[in-house]
């Protein structure tokens, strides 16, 4: 390993970084508990949300075929009056006869597709019902959410203030590490468990609770600065 220049407030440092880290990480984990709880109680609302685009789907492609069934309709109807005007000039028995099967044939249709739009009116008035249904089921369930989203807002205030503050904190005290002491400790982080910076006292290692040799622990409660744990290689720190 390359000689590391630190000084003994830099270990100190590392060591408030470290608990930082430590507080930060399981203030996370609350959080996103709490995050994984308001998720579940969104899913009745997803479902909902889901449900009521499909009813409004339904909704506006049955009232499109209503439309078209209704425009067909007044063209028959315009044709049937043209026809029916027709008639009355034609002399010819045979023209007659065609233009008259015509003129019944689609008056016949057209009472078949007004039948057809009086079933339709009262389908389009399930289906509007329907909608409104869901959507008053939506609402109400979002309000529901959204005051259960409010109040563990409130209850998780500390917790997201305190871990705010130690961003903050975080960003302020890494500046004062040199660089390739901050990186050692990183680096270290991965290796030890999250645990790179513990305590020496009475000659033990507090990170495997070995003995370290006495020669290191003198050296270490003399002059401070960086020394690793021959053992678990973790920096150790002595405040005595
Ligand atoms: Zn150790």
């Amino acid at each position: 390993m390359k000689q590391i220049e630190a000084t003994q407030a830099h270990v100190e440092i590392l060591m408030r970084l470290q608990s930082i880290e430590t507080e930060s990480a399981r203030l996370e984990k609350k959080l996103g508990g709490v995050e994984a709880q308001t998720e579940v109680q969104c899913k009745r609302l997803n479902e909902l949300e889901e449900e009521l685009e499909i009813a409004e789907a339904t909704l506006a492609s049955e009232k499109k075929r209503y439309a078209t069934i209704e425009e067909e309709l007044a063209e028959l109807n315009l044709r049937i009056t043209k026809s029916t005007e027709n008639l009355r000039v034609i002399s010819n028995a045979k023209e007659y006869q065609v233009l008259k099967r015509e003129v019944d044939d689609n008056t016949k249709r057209v009472s078949e597709m007004e039948d057809v739009l009086v079933s339709m009116i009262e389908e389009l008035e399930g289906l509007e019902k329907g909608v409104a249904d869901v959507s008053r089921q939506r609402d109400d369930e979002k309000e529901k959410i959204d005051s259960i989203v409010q109040e563990i807002r409130n209850a998780t205030t500390e917790e997201r203030d305190a871990l705010s503050a130690m961003v903050k904190e975080k960003e302020e005290i890494s500046g004062q590490v040199p660089k390739a002491l901050f990186e050692h400790y990183e680096k270290l982080l991965t290796t030890t468990n999250r645990l790179a910076v513990v305590k020496v006292s009475a000659g033990v290692c507090y990170g495997c609770f070995m003995n370290i040799p006495p020669q290191l622990y003198i050296e270490i409660q003399k002059s401070g600065g960086l020394h690793h744990c021959p053992q678990c290689h973790r920096i150790l720190f002595c405040d005595a």
